[in-house]
């Protein structure tokens, strides 16, 4: 049995039909937050994701943003302008999804028989919401804060992975490459990346299967079509930093 994993969608639409299409066929889909801001497509994303088979999705902190849940000034200028524009731009069947997501879900009650459990949040165990877990110290005290022995993140639009054991000191990271397929035990922290505003200098939208029965990520990027979004953000008239930095992937 497969999930395709996905994080920071941010309404870009089209990176998210090119994963969902390279992905292929997959039995349930968990996606770790920020459905919304930045891109021009917030109300098809959505739908999109709903209709994904057996979901789990948690919040982000841009659809927190957006629902009046955090303070907008914790933005800066141009992240806040998306935010407003998105905000004025949702269908009150989009914003009623939004409110409805947790900020942590797990496998726990789906999934009874699974040999190891997965939690999933936005941020990071220990902060679901705010937490960037960029390094491997923040990354050791996490494990912590999660009972599973698995955690997908999201939030810094970095792909990695960190292992850890208990007899360690501090946890492991492990860069993650496109076609890697590599095992989750004993314990690990992921972070698929980001499907529609990657940060890390690949402007390819950034995805993984985990493989429930092996315990296994495979992790995946793919092409989609940069210029027609960009169109379309520069015709809503969102900020221009955010149309320039899709193509270069930071
Ligand atoms: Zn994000």
């Amino acid at each position: 049995m497969k999930a395709l994993v996905i994080s920071d969608i941010h309404a870009n639409l089209a990176a998210l039909d090119a994963v969902i299409a390279d992905a292929g066929s997959f039995d349930a889909a968990w996606c770790l937050g920020d459905l919304v801001g930045y891109g021009p497509n917030p109300n098809e994303c959505i739908a999109r994701v709903r209709a994904l088979p057996d979901l789990l999705c948690v919040i982000g902190n841009h659809d927190a943003a957006v629902l009046g849940q955090l303070d907008p000034y914790t933005f800066n200028t141009e992240a806040r302008r998306a935010i407003e524009w998105t905000r004025d731009n949702l269908t009150e069947a989009s914003l009623a999804f939004l409110e409805s997501l947790p900020e942590r879900a797990d496998t726990l009650s789906a999934y009874a028989d699974l040999g190891n459990h997965v939690t999933l949040v936005h941020g990071s165990p220990r902060q679901p919401v705010w937490e960037y877990l960029l390094d491997t110290h923040n990354a050791t005290r996490n494990f912590e804060f999660f009972g599973t022995a698995y955690c997908f993140v999201g939030h810094t639009h970095l792909p990695v992975l960190f292992y850890y054991r208990d007899s360690q000191a501090s946890a492991r990271p492990v860069m993650l490459e496109e076609g890697m397929c590599i095992a989750m035990s004993p314990r690990a922290i992921i972070n698929p990346g980001s499907v529609g505003q990657p940060r890390d200098r690949n402007p390819k939208a950034a995805y993984i299967l985990y493989n429930l029965n092996e315990e296994t990520v495979e992790y995946h990027r793919v092409e989609y079509d940069i210029q027609a979004v960009q169109d379309a953000m520069r015709v809503a008239g969102l900020p221009g930093r955010h149309i320039e930095r899709l193509s270069g992937g930071w």
